[in-house]
């Protein structure tokens, strides 16, 4: 397994490492004005305080020389950390001889999918096709699609909590309010069935006293007759919830999804994008539960540093798919393509074991995270798997009353103060998620959670008990 000394060498030397006084920075706060004048309203950065200018294994910095641990990764997406020298070197050679391939085979893409189909699980590994694209929801949109030529059938199921993406077909099945609203009407024809969020029930129940009762609903709904649910071409899911909550669903759950998808002739879309690549101790994260999909959507941790989706499909369903009709003029970019190569082989060195030492580092930053929780009015439930992690934030622990956003966002504040980007999500927006590097050392993890704690007293010591 990578020694710490070595990931330590991915990193800048140190960090956290704040020059100054206050956030963001004089040099951040110009770029900040800037970016409000001319970009759209609508991007993600547009609440944040943050600005990055270079960024180094685990860690960022902004204009100002200050230096950040990101215990985000930019989403969920480095999980190799930025700047991999792999990844440099990989983007050095290539971008002198191809990079835009616009509807030419190039041997980059070859050699991507031929990578990515032996990552797939028993069942899917080398008997399946890969579908490129350059964004998570590009991605889903394609597998609604394909899910329709395949079957016939013109229904899609998703769960409550889901994110999926932002067109109008991901977006009918993500089920944030916010982004929603105002950009309706959405695909018709999805209807949502309760997720396993089993710190909030839905049925107010308890497992394995429940029965699963959320799978056994599942299933009434896509058996019974007159349920609606008449002509469903596909179940998407995310192996694990991301946005609506960092949670790690019950594997028997999983089971009875794929089990009734098999029974009616449904085609099981896994969404890997998050959870995927690593993170969670295997490869897929869905790999936990011992299920196949017929399909599976990926983004995020295969492209790192460029941006890069794709969808991987069973063999079986080559033939029902239209020729040459899904076509993205900028996709199977040669220089995305080797850093995807790159990035595969960094994540599946079997030396290095990164994927192993996420699942191990995972289980030590749960035990310190729950050891800070006992002794802490707000942290609640720490769950997830590797280095995949939810806490949920409560501002009472006997009712379970979510954490309200100005406190949420005071404690993400508090931390950023100190040197250390977290991010949050859930339902309520009150659920940490912790998604660093993989290459993060455990030095750079406690003290990423060290500033968690100390934020979330900070912020209990200013609220009145
Ligand atoms: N699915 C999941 C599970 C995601 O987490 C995301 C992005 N957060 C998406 C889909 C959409 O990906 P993108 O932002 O690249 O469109």
């Amino acid at each position: 397994m990578i020694s710490e000394e070595r990931l330590a060498a991915l990193s800048y030397a140190t960090m956290p490492k704040m020059v100054t006084n206050t956030l963001p920075g004089p040099a951040s706060s110009a770029v900040l004005e800037r970016a409000m004048k001319a970009q759209s309203p609508t991007r993600p950065s547009v609440r944040g305080r943050l600005v990055i200018e270079s960024a180094m294994g685990a860690g960022f910095q902004d204009p100002d020389g200050n230096t950040f641990i990101d215990m985000s990764a930019g989403v969920a997406v480095s999980s190799v950390g930025r700047n991999h020298p792999k990844v440099v070197t990989a983007i050095r050679e290539q971008c002198e001889k191809l990079m835009h391939s616009a509807g030419l085979v190039n041997d980059t893409t070859v050699r991507l999918a031929e990578k990515l189909n032996s990552t797939m699980p028993d069942g899917l590994r080398d008997q399946c096709f890969t579908w490129f694209g350059m964004s998570g929801s590009a991605a889903v949109e394609t597998a609604l699609k394909f899910a329709k030529a395949i079957t016939g059938r013109s229904q899609i199921v998703a769960f409550e909590g889901a994110y999926h993406g932002v067109f109008h077909g991901s977006l009918a099945l993500t089920t944030r309010e916010n982004f929603r609203a105002r950009f309706g009407p959405l695909m018709p024809g999805v209807m949502h069935l309760p997720y396993p969020y089993c710190y909030r029930c839905f049925a107010e129940m308890k497992q394995p006293d429940c029965g699963t009762l959320c799978g056994k609903y599942l299933k009434h709904k896509l058996t019974t007759p007159n349920t609606g649910a008449d002509d469903v071409a596909a179940v998407i899911i995310e192996s694990m919830q991301a946005d609506g909550g960092y949670i790690d669903p019950p594997p028997e759950f999983m089971k009875m999804v794929r089990d009734v998808c098999t029974e009616k002739g449904i085609l099981l879309i896994i969404d890997e994008i998050q959870a995927g690549g690593g993170r969670t101790g295997k490869m897929w994260a869905h790999e936990h539960f011992g299920i196949v999909p017929d399909m599976m959507v990926w983004a995020k941790a295969v492209g790192g540093d460029l941006p890069l989706s794709g969808l991987t499909i069973h063999e079986r369903y080559r033939e029902k798919l239209p020729l040459a009709s899904q076509v993205i003029t900028g996709a199977e970019n040669a220089l995305a393509n080797v850093v995807a190569l790159a990035n595969l082989e960094i994540l599946t060195d079997p030396q290095d074991d990164l994927i192993g030492r996420a699942a191990i580092v995972g289980e030590e930053l749960k035990a310190m995270l729950r050891e800070m929780a006992a002794k802490s009015r707000f942290m609640d439930d720490v769950r997830g798997r590797g280095l995949f992690i939810g806490i949920e934030l409560v501002s009472d622990k006997e009712t379970r009353t979510p954490l309200d956003l100005k406190r949420v966002g005071a404690i993400l504040q508090k931390c950023e103060g100190q040197g250390v980007r977290i991010m949050s999500c859930g339902r309520y927006g009150s659920t940490i998620r912790l998604m660093p590097p993989l290459t993060a050392t455990r030095a750079h993890l406690r003290e990423g959670i060290r500033a968690l704690a100390s934020a979330v007293a900070a912020v209990e010591a200013e609220s009145a008990a």
